[in-house]
């Protein structure tokens, strides 16, 4: 290095200070950067770089790209200040990208304060700011800036604009959106994908859905991204089924958009929470056809969309296709053992993953937790609590406990349940409430109902759903009075039960049924189905179980009620659509009730079908007369 510098100082002469330079600054040699930045600084120091000089420009361009330390940043900044080079318009946007976005600094607050150093800031300036302030952790300044840039009569351009909503998506901003769409309006920019795909992304996310469709069908030439944009917006707004038929939709003549494998990580989301398998199948076609077999988060995607859809095989098939199996793959087939009432299976998956040497995870011990639970495995549940505490040396998360609560509830260990609640760790959360709460249902105890009712009125958590199962308690109980109350507490807060809604998915179409529901095409056709359904299950010995309707109405039209209810209507759907001994698989957003269930039950026997029902928390596969969860959900 000494014999270089005597070398050049002795001749110092441009053509060669570049050449010598060079080697110096290229990506390879990284670490001789600092030699370099020392003899630039040096020879400019005893005057040595004849001015002006055009190739020093590009050899602080490089010295600048290729920076890989922080005191290299703070050395090049020293450099560009005393030469004045910061006003030069292409080296000071060098120099701040590399500062705030992509260097080994990245600090907006550094970066803002070389910013200002720029005496009159273009728009690529700007833009580079406001990009790095959106992707920081004060992203509403971004919004400031952008604001400024208008103030000082700079224009906007897409870019600008692109970002500055981006910021607005990181805290949510709605009305800072807004502001950006109108700026975007005046400037003519609307014709622009990525501007506009951004503006979508923030009205979805600040669930203005209409508003995402609106700018959606503005966009002049849809992308991919646009379309999984407007996709995710559908499933994250609870326009589920119209996410699914996008699909098709993009693939017309008219938009020619391939879906790509985030549109299918997307859908395979939609299929899971419709219980829509056939759809599900034909992601999983469109997977293989377009050799996106291998993307590990899309079979791990896979298995939780069969999982959920009730096909364990399916779900076991994908998950020993895949060559390498991660802890997410691992725990997606664990919670799907559990979910479909698979304990054990759970537990000696559970092992084969730890003989494979992979190590389990938070969400690997939900699974197995779940699994206990639902397959009422006392010990084995206990025993992995501790495990996953001592063992592994995981801090236990509300879910967790939430499963512990679950495991002694349906064992009729309600005071174990309750006493763990009040001495974890974590505060309790509504749903570890809720779930005890349903566990007094079961077990018919009306003083610790109550209890568990206060405390979530207490978190002013409280939902119908929770007085529905008080409603349940005090009924079972014979406590008529009480049920009188909780029904005028009810009226007066008017607090409204959510409508029942179940889906059937028949040729890869979702049909959505609502209680009384009279919307559907085939509606006469339906009803006359369901009586003939009722007739032959009440011939089998079907009593209607009045107590599962909390209304106050008389026994008549409590069994009126009753024989609607969407479960029963998409089963007859089904009935309807399907040849004798296809497998009805339904979807309930709601606790299946007492009746239904029973209904189900007798219907699997006398129909010779077998029935897959998802309830709001677990999945009921009925066949023979008899239900997977052995009558405790
Ligand atoms: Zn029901
Ligand atoms: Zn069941």
């Amino acid at each position: 290095m000494g014999e270089v510098l005597k070398r050049r100082t002795q001749t110092p002469n441009g053509a060669c200070l570049v050449l010598m330079l060079k080697p110096f600054c290229s990506r390879r040699n990284q670490t001789s950067f600092a030699a370099a930045t020392f003899t630039l600084i040096h020879l400019h120091h005893y005057n040595t770089i004849p001015q002006p000089y055009p190739h020093h420009k590009y050899s602080v361009i490089s010295a600048i790209k290729s920076s890989s330390h922080k005191t290299h940043l703070l050395q090049i900044h020293a450099h560009i200040l005393t030469t004045t080079l910061i006003q030069h318009p292409t080296i000071s946007l060098h120099f701040l990208s590399r500062l705030a976005l992509s260097g080994p600094l990245q600090d907006p607050t550094y970066s803002h304060r070389f910013f200002d150093q720029i005496s009159n800031p273009f728009v690529f300036h700007y833009n580079t700011m406001i990009r790095a302030y959106s992707l920081s952790d004060s992203p509403q300044k971004a919004l400031f800036l952008y604001r400024d840039m208008r103030r000082k009569g700079i224009a906007s351009d897409p870019l600008s604009s692109s970002f500055a909503v981006k910021s607005c998506i990181r805290f949510l901003y709605l009305f800072g959106g807004l502001q950006v769409h109108c700026n975007v309006l005046k400037e003519g920019h609307q014709s622009d994908t990525l501007l506009l795909t951004s503006l979508m992304d923030l009205y979805s996310q600040c669930q203005r859905c209409d508003d995402a469709s609106k700018v959606f069908d503005e966009i002049p030439q849809k992308d991919t991204v646009a379309w999984n944009v407007m996709i995710s917006c559908c499933i994250r707004n609870n326009r589920t089924r119209d996410a699914l038929s996008l699909f098709d939709v993009m693939q017309t003549e008219s938009y020619q958009c391939e879906p790509d494998n985030v549109t299918c990580l997307l859908l395979l989301q939609a299929c899971a929470r419709l219980n829509a398998l056939e759809f599900g199948e034909r992601i999983h076609s469109y997977i293989t056809e377009r050799g996106y077999g291998g993307v590990l988060n899309l079979s791990n995607s896979l298995i939780s969309m069969y999982s959920r859809c009730g096909c364990l095989d399916k779900a076991y098939e994908v998950f020993m296709g895949m060559e390498n199996k991660t802890v997410i793959s691992w725990s997606a087939m664990i919670s799907g053992l559990a979910v479909n009432g698979y304990g054990r299976e759970a537990i000696e998956a559970f092992e084969e993953m730890q003989r494979n040497g992979i190590r389990p995870d938070d969400h690997t011990f939900t699974g197995i937790l779940s699994g206990c639970s639902h397959s009422r495995l006392l010990d084995e549940g206990m025993s992995f609590f501790d495990r996953m505490i001592s063992e592994f040396r995981i801090t236990p998360a509300i879910h967790h406990y939430g499963c512990m609560v679950d495991l002694f509830g349906r064992a009729g260990l309600l005071d174990k349940a309750y006493q763990l609640i009040t001495s974890m760790e974590v505060k309790p959360d509504s749903t570890v409430w809720r779930t005890l709460l349903g566990a007094c249902r079961i077990h018919g105890d009306v003083a610790l109902g109550e209890r568990v009712i206060g405390h979530l009125i207490e978190l002013k958590a409280q939902e119908a759903g929770d007085y529905v199962l008080l409603l349940n308690i005090y009924s079972s109980a014979g406590q008529w009075e009480k049920v009188a109350e909780v029904r005028k507490l009810m009226r007066e807060k008017s607090i409204q039960t959510t409508p029942g809604c179940s889906t059937i998915e028949l040729k890869g179409v979702v049909h959505e049924f609502v209680v009384d529901d009279i919307s559907h095409s085939k509606m006469v056709e339906l009803y006359h189905t369901l009586d003939e359904i009722n007739k032959q299950l009440k011939i089998a010995g079907y009593v209607v179980e009045l107590s599962s309707e909390l209304h106050k109405i008389d026994d008549k039209e409590k069994c009126y009620a009753l024989s609607y209810h969407s479960e029963k209507l998409a089963i007859a759907f089904g009935v309807l659509a399907t040849p004798p001994g296809t497998t009805l698989r339904v979807a309930s957003n709601l606790r299946v009730c007492v009746d239904c269930h029973n209904f189900l039950k007798l219907f699997s026997a006398v129909y010779n079908r077998d029935v897959t029902l998802r309830d709001h928390k677990r999945f009921h596969h009925f066949r023979g007369g008899q239900c997977s969860c052995s009558d405790y959900w």
